[in-house]
């Protein structure tokens, strides 16, 4: 990284304010030579691909010719009209989402959603189902039970997810809701359950990183900020009969029909998050769409999943195989809990950051969404052989 020293022209006088002192000289960062990247295996906000980031950089003061930042601009005006509009479009390409879906832009995260999906498709007493696989689930589960009658359909022991027959669903449910990917545990559900009841998934923490039937479900939900973009937009995949159907309590901005009848720009629209979000559909559908995106998440998953039980126990995953997620890879050292906290710093040292396991389970937790390369998975288990080895 380059310190130059860069000349600021004064700011005149606005308005009799002064807003900056004439003829400041100023020390300011100029990244001339490759600025310095880590392989950051947090689990959201995470990495974003690195072409996104600067195309992003080169948009960031002047979007298209516009003499505007995409910051800047008014989300009723033609430019951001076509940014959420190509976003739309390139989202429903790459989870070929059927038209009778709607595709809204909300805010307030996934945990808006726990709340919004009772108050719009079920009233007070009504019966829905919850499969409870980890603590999204179970968050999601205790939200559903403040607005109608919530049965805990399933509760898994964190590890796995109990075989479908031995679900208790209720045959009168209004819909069934499960976390299709726990993002604390690293549960994940390899298909969709085959329920009779409206099927509703929480994919935060794996939205975009496979191909999905979008038809078999009534609801899917995702927080931007893992997989596809920054934090600030949730996107709700609805099925149309779905909509208009909010208790007459329900507030405006929870209300799915509001945001459904006004393209999602009811209110303001988290408009910079769209537009990166965007960015990276444009960057999926570029390397092939999801089937070739999933193909790389289990090359990346592999990797680490083989280094562990190859560790000859030195490494454990307390996940059963047939779930382990592709994309958040927690383990432990077993025989010697003490050294995580050491594997931890060690990794740090070699820009290897954000592998503390969620403060809930302890342990490490490798998250290795979309953006991140495989060589970061690949330098990552070439390091956990290494702290094996020296400390088995
Ligand atoms: N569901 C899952 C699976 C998550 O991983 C998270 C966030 N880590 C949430 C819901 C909550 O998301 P938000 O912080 O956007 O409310």
């Amino acid at each position: 990284m380059l310190a130059q020293q860069v000349q600021i022209k004064p700011i005149q006088r606005n308005a009799g304010v002064r807003m900056i002192a004439p003829t400041v000289r100023k020390s300011v960062k100029v990244c001339a030579a490759q600025p310095k990247r880590v392989y950051n295996f947090s689990a959201g906000p995470a990495m974003l691909p690195m072409d996104v980031l600067q195309k992003a950089q080169a948009d960031l003061i002047d979007w298209q010719g516009s003499g505007m930042s995409i910051m800047e601009m008014s989300h009723r005006g033609k430019e951001f009209d076509s940014v959420i509009k190509r976003a739309e479009a390139d989202l429903r390409k790459l989870l070929n989402i059927p038209l009778n879906y709607k595709v809204l832009f909300l805010q307030g995260g996934a945990s808006t959603q726990f709340s919004m999906i009772p108050l719009n498709l079920a009233k007070e007493g009504d019966v829905v189902d919850y499969v409870v696989t980890g603590s999204w689930s179970k968050k999601a589960f205790d939200e559903g039970k403040k607005f109608c009658k919530a049965n805990l359909a399933c509760k898994g022991n964190n590890k796995s997810v109990p075989a479908i027959d031995s679900w208790k669903l209720s045959a009168d449910a209004k819909y069934v809701h499960y976390c299709d990917n726990e993002t604390i545990q690293g549960v994940e559900f390899k298909s969709a359950p085959n329920v009779k009841a409206t099927l509703i998934a929480d994919m935060s923490s794996n939205f975009c990183s496979k191909p999905v039937d979008v038809s078999k479900y009534g609801l899917i939900y995702a927080g931007a900020q893992k997989n596809v973009g920054p934090a600030g937009l949730t996107i709700a995949i609805i099925r149309e009969d779905l909509i208009g159907k909010a208790r007459p309590s329900t507030p405006t901005m929870l209300d799915y029909k509001i945001h459904a009848d006004n393209d999602s720009m009811y209110n303001t629209p988290p408009c910079w998050s769209i537009y990166m979000c965007g960015l990276v559909f444009e960057k999926l559908l570029s390397l092939g769409g999801l089937e070739a995106v999933q193909k790389i998440n289990e090359e990346k998953a592999a990797v680490l999943y083989n280094t562990i039980s190859g560790s000859n126990g030195f490494y454990n995953s307390p996940v059963d195989p047939a779930v382990r997620s592709l994309m958040n890879v927690p383990f432990t050292i077993p025989s010697k809990p003490d050294l995580e906290k050491v594997f931890i710093k060690e990794a740090g040292k070699l820009d290897l950051i954000q592998l503390k396991g969620h403060r809930s389970v302890g342990g490490m937790r490798a998250s290795i969404y979309n953006a991140m390369p495989l060589e970061g998975v690949q330098k990552l288990a070439a390091f956990m052989k290494e702290f094996a080895a020296k400390n088995q």
